[in-house]
């Protein structure tokens, strides 16, 4: 591309809406231009990108005997409906009818598309294992669109889905689509750890899910790794364990006045007893199969509750925090909540790292006061339930190493997860087996944001000046502009500018005659890896130009002869 021809421009202002260094840098860099709230145009450069990191993972796949299919964008509603994902969906989806007045949806996901062609295309267990994916625009109306192409509303993502007869199969496949992820990601030039994920609840367990999350600061995601076992898990899951454990012997049961303390803060230091030496009572509302049940869940003082892992422990489909109202039908005491003398029964969940042999402080439910020496076994009421309910920490103890694990951010840019027989049983589909006899196939489902991966890859590349691209999904490798004005100059930087495309280094000429000052700052802002200066002083002096290295600011003079070879060799070392 010539940029005195080229659709480009940058631009200096970040934008309002712009939180993240990926979402200003995108803007600003001329990569994408924003339509409305959540939705982008991508700019020719950006699109490049785009594309590149498509090719790559389509390269891996392809390499794994996966088949690439387009579905459509538009789905029909009765599909949906089949599965009962026409209610569960929600807002996310977006809904509308046709002139017949039939329902239809802009994709979030394509599930019960595939199924549905699996359904009317495959028969027999001979034709299985297969796995189908697309590289396709989705729409999720997400609550708070934000972030650039890291969270929008329109994307692209590259989704597969896999169909078996039984799991050793899946279990095959879905070994083979986690390392080409990794092979993926690591092409793609991108420092990423796959992290065990939250599979929800699912008939007998969780379901095996894997996220890959790239590490960065903007990171939406919050991670649990430790350095020593490479355990990681993403803290929806996360099982690494408390490092500071209530060894404190059973003590007699106390009720002490605590007016108007009703943060665990307050109480605790009013009686002079540490936070882990507390209980802390959250009141919840899970909604299960169209009943509604008051929850009463306790953790340490010091910890947090971890919503995920409660409503995977109660199989519920929602959970939401206990209201006011809620609070005075199960006549509990707001501020001075415990396990014991409770006025109305209420399912109580206490979190599995309590001592239950150990002293706490915990509500009385009674207006101001608390109880000291509260031990779980002798003095809660009866019935209550024990299960891992917190929330992992940094400093708690890695469940594979014992070592302390620390916390990081990062950025989910693909996902695989075993989906079971969930969509080909609600679908009913079946498939002969090899006495003939219909049986319903499992599946698997693979996804990568790749539009959310350009952002994320940014997201772990950039400096004050602008972007720094991986070669791989570098919109182009060099940039190339002249300094000087002279006929011949220009001509001679055309003519090189010909041989770098010719020898497959992509090239950007910025000849739009700017002074050095605008064309450097556009460079480094554009951020591809190299740039290459034809200034004719140099030039005269002895045929050489300079390059400069994105990445580290080295710089080196090349010889005209040399410039394909030394290049060439640079980008390969930067891979
Ligand atoms: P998140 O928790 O970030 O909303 P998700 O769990 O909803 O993601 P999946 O349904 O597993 O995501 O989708 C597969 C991939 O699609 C994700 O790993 C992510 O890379 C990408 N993705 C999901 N939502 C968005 C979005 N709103 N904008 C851009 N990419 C997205
Ligand atoms: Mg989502």
């Amino acid at each position: 591309m010539k940029l005195s021809q080229g659709y480009w421009q940058t631009y200096k202002e970040i934008p309002n809406d712009a939180e993240i260094p990926s979402h200003q840098l995108m803007i600003r860099a001329g990569l994408i231009n924003k339509t409305g709230g959540g939705l982008y145009t991508y700019l020719p450069l950006g699109l490049r990108s785009i594309r590149k990191v498509e090719q790559i993972v389509r390269e891996e796949l392809d390499k794994i005997g996966c088949f690439e299919i387009t579905m459509g964008v538009v789905t029909p509603g009765e599909l949906w409906k089949e599965t009962g994902r026409w209610d569960v969906m929600g807002q996310l989806m977006l809904r509308f009818q046709d002139r017949a007045g039939r329902d239809l949806c802009i994709s979030p996901t394509n599930e019960e598309t595939v199924t549905d062609l699996f359904r009317k295309t495959v028969k027999s267990y001979k034709q299985l294992p297969v796995t189908l994916y697309q590289i396709n625009t989705k729409f999720r109306d997400e609550i708070r669109p934000r972030f650039g192409l890291m969270r929008g509303r329109e994307f692209t993502m590259k989704d597969a889905y896999s169909f078996h007869e039984n799991k050793d199969c899946l279990d095959k496949t879905y070994t083979e689509i986690y390392n080409a992820y990794c092979a993926i990601f690591t092409r793609l030039g991108l420092e990423y750890i796959a992290v065990e994920a939250d599979g929800g609840a699912m008939a007998g367990g969780q379901a095996k899910t894997h996220e890959f999350q790239v590490v960065a600061e903007a990171g939406e995601d919050t991670l649990i790794y430790c350095a020593e076992s490479r355990y990681a898990a993403n803290v929806e899951k996360a099982e690494a364990k408390r490092s500071v454990l209530n060894k404190t012997s059973a003590q007699d049961l106390k009720l002490v006045d605590t007016p108007n303390k009703s943060t665990i803060e307050d109480v605790c230091n009013l009686l002079g007893k540490p936070q882990e030496e507390s209980l802390k009572a959250l009141v919840y509302v899970a909604v299960t199969d169209q009943k509604e049940e008051i929850i009463l869940a306790f953790v340490h003082g010091d910890d947090l509750l971890n919503e995920v892992k409660l409503q995977n422990y109660l199989r519920a489909n929602h959970l939401t925090i206990g209201t006011e109202k809620h609070l005075t039908e199960a006549k509990l005491v707001k501020g001075f909540i415990g396990p014991k003398d409770l006025k109305q029964k209420v399912r109580v969940i206490i979190d599995s790292s309590v001592n239950l042999e150990a002293s706490y402080v915990v509500g009385a439910n009674q207006v101001d006061k608390h109880y000291q020496g509260f031990v779980v076994t002798r003095d809660a009421d009866k019935g209550f339930e024990t299960a891992d309910i917190r929330m992992s920490k940094s400093g708690d103890l890695c469940p594979k190493s014992g070592k302390p694990v620390v916390v990081k951010k990062g950025i989910e840019v693909g996902h695989v997860f075993q989906l079971g027989d969930k969509y080909t049983k609600a679908m009913n589909v079946t498939v002969l087996n090899k006495e003939g006899k219909g049986v319903t196939p499992i599946m698997g489902c693979y996804g990568i944001g790749t539009t959310r991966t350009v952002a994320a890859a940014i997201e772990q590349h950039y400096d004050k000046d602008g972007i720094i691209w991986p070669v791989a999904i570098a919109p182009y490798h060099v940039y190339f502009g002249m300094i000087g004005k002279a006929d011949e100059t220009f001509a001679l930087a055309n003519e090189i500018y010909k041989e770098l495309n010719a020898a497959g280094i992509e090239t950007i000429l910025d000849d739009r005659g700017q002074g050095p000052g605008v064309m450097f700052k556009d460079a480094d802002l554009l951020g591809l890896p190299l740039r290459l200066v034809l200034g004719e002083r140099d030039y005269k002096e002895g045929n050489m130009l300079e390059v400069k290295v994105r990445k580290t600011g080295e710089s080196h003079k090349i010889h005209r002869s040399e410039l394909v070879t030394k290049l060439k060799s640079l980008l390969e070392s930067l891979k």
